[in-house]
């Protein structure tokens, strides 16, 4: 099996790769390991060819990794935060110069077209740019004299090793989310990617690498399950980073309490998109639209159900029909494409069983996305008939007991729920399981504020379908979207990646005083 070459500098063109090449391990600052252990193909969704393999980390690959995190961060976590800051500083300048190339990588292992991934590699860029502003988010607070000729004050240290674990549909975006305020606060990073879209995780590293960054500061170990036990087991690992579906973030998050780490795992999501009668049908429209097939439904912040109030399902469900039937499916690299292929086979035959389920559950399936938009012939994309397609699919009259509407269904599949009035929309919101994401279109103010505060659901938009809070806001669900405390990145992401220490110091005077036995209390 030929060995990685990375991804060449400088280029925007798809990259090209032989389906033999290994998508290795970064450990100790170069590619490491991988050939004759387990291996899984990486494809090309949209021809469904295979174009790598990716390795698949055991045992002795994670402990290598962890070891060498555990080697390098004492030294790490000794450099000054603003010389931390200047190598990161660095990175973000080698990013810039491959962000077109990174995301032309990114559309073709994921099959997102490619200005949403650029979109995600802007995302992640903005997430670098606060964590280059470091030495001000580390300041510690003083208070002087607490009590007679003696100072208090707080700090924030590094807690050491810290791992991250992450999906597919964010190869770049969300190991940003975490890595780069990982180690601006002086921590070692050991990064999980997904096994469906690994090469990012490479370009990343390497370009780290080339802006100086001490080898074992940022390792990567591909793999699946049995990576990320390993991580788990791993006593110097002191934290965990998780982004992906809630059963696994949930038992990431037993594994990882078990074991005495500081855990954030966030988990998957089923975005309501609230349409009230007085809104802009228009941007409504969009925004449904945008939201719902973007990504091919594939992101967590994706709008998966409608929720129609008053009159307003008869007057947008025929556009949002017809919208639906018109929508642009192809080829990701194609720039008048507006939605690419699922990332797998699998998921393109888990996302059918779950339109067969809706039909058999009772909604009225309006647009059929395993079918051509007209006609009966299945659906499909001319010259990639290999690819792992399926259409924009709506359901009108779903109701809160069938599947489609409990479960995270991650394809392009919309759900339409018709309620009489504002307090049944929030009720039905807030009564789902999970909630990560939440929208309401209003031109009122005051349902926009009442929305706001009464919604149970950690990120919400008035007027805006996706809400993904900015770099120094912080991002992260409510309920069965997020087991932890801390949302990712933004101020709560250095408290995630730091422990506080507090610190009283009195320079007592030549004359004691004698030992003290009540409380100390300030005088
Ligand atoms: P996933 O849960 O299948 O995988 C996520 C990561 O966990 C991958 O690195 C994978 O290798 C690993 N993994 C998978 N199964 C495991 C197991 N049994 N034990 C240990 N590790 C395991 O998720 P995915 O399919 O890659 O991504 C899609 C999911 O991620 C969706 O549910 C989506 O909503 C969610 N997601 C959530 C957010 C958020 O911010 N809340 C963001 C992006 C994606």
């Amino acid at each position: 099996m030929a060995v990685s070459t990375l991804p060449p500098r400088g280029t925007s063109a798809a990259p090209v790769a032989a389906p033999s090449e290994l998508v290795q391990h970064w450990i100790g600052g170069r590619i490491a390991g991988g050939a004759g252990t387990r291996a899984l193909p990486v494809f090309n969704p949209a021809t469904g060819a295979v174009t790598r393999q990716v390795a698949l980390a055991g045992a002795e690959d994670v402990r290598a990794a962890v070891a060498s995190a555990q080697a390098a961060w004492p030294a790490w976590a000794d450099t000054p935060p603003v010389r931390r800051a200047r190598i990161l500083a660095r990175f973000l300048e080698l990013l810039n110069e491959e962000r077109d190339a990174l995301a032309a990588l990114i559309t073709s292992e994921h099959g997102k077209v490619f200005s949403d991934a650029q979109g995600e590699v802007a995302r992640g860029i903005e997430i670098l740019e606060f964590a280059c502003g470091i030495p001000q988010l580390l300041k510690g607070d003083f208070t002087e004299q607490v009590s007679g000729g003696i100072d208090n004050w707080t700090l924030r240290q590094p807690l050491g090793v810290v791992a991250g674990i992450t999906p597919f549909n964010f190869p770049c975006m969300v190991p940003c989310w975490m890595f780069p305020l990982a180690i601006a606060c002086g921590n070692a990073f050991v990064l999980k990617p997904s096994e469906r879209d690994p090469s990012a995780s490479l370009v990343m590293a390497r370009l780290l690498a080339e802006a100086g960054l001490p080898p074992g500061v940022f390792s990567v170990v591909q793999g699946d399950k049995v990576a990320v036990d390993a991580l788990l087991s791993a006593p110097e690992v002191r934290a965990v980073s998780f982004v992906g579906s809630s059963p696994v973030a949930h038992y990431i998050y037993q594994r990882g309490a078990e074991a005495g780490k500081r855990v954030q795992a966030l988990g998957g999501a089923k975005n309501h998109m609230v349409v009230m009668p007085d809104a802009d049908l228009e941007q409504a429209l969009d925004a449904l639209i945008g939201a719902a097939y973007g990504s091919a439904g594939e992101r967590c912040m994706a709008i998966s159900v409608a929720v129609l109030v008053g009159d307003t399902a008869d007057r947008i469900m025929p556009k949002l029909a017809e919208r639906a039937r018109r929508l642009r499916i192809g080829n990701g690299m194609q720039p008048e494409v507006e939605m690419g292929p699922v990332i797998t086979r699998a998921a393109l035959e888990r996302i059918r069983g779950y339109i067969e389920d809706g039909v058999e559950s009772g909604a009225q399936l309006l647009v059929d996305g395993r079918r051509q938009p007209h006609g009966d012939t299945p659906f499909s994309v001319s010259g990639h008939e290999n690819g792992f397609w399926l259409g924009a699919t709506l359901f009108d009259h779903v109701t809160a007991g069938m599947r489609i509407y409990r479960e995270e269904i991650f394809g392009p599949v919309l759900s339409c729920v018709r309620v009489p009035d504002f307090a049944s929309a929030v009720e039905l919101v807030n009564a789902h399981p999970l909630g990560n994401g939440v929208a309401c279109y209003t031109r009122d103010g005051n349902v926009a504020r009442e929305f706001g505060r009464r919604i149970q659901i950690g990120m919400v938009g008035i007027n805006v379908p996706i809400p993904v809070p900015m770099a120094w806001h912080g991002f992260g669900g409510w309920k069965g979207s997020l087991f932890g405390d801390t949302h990712a990145y933004g101020e709560e992401g250095v408290r995630f990646y730091t422990r506080q220490k507090s610190i009283m110091q009195r320079w007592p005077e030549s004359t004691p005083k004698g030992a003290e036995f009540a409380m100390p209390t300030a005088k």
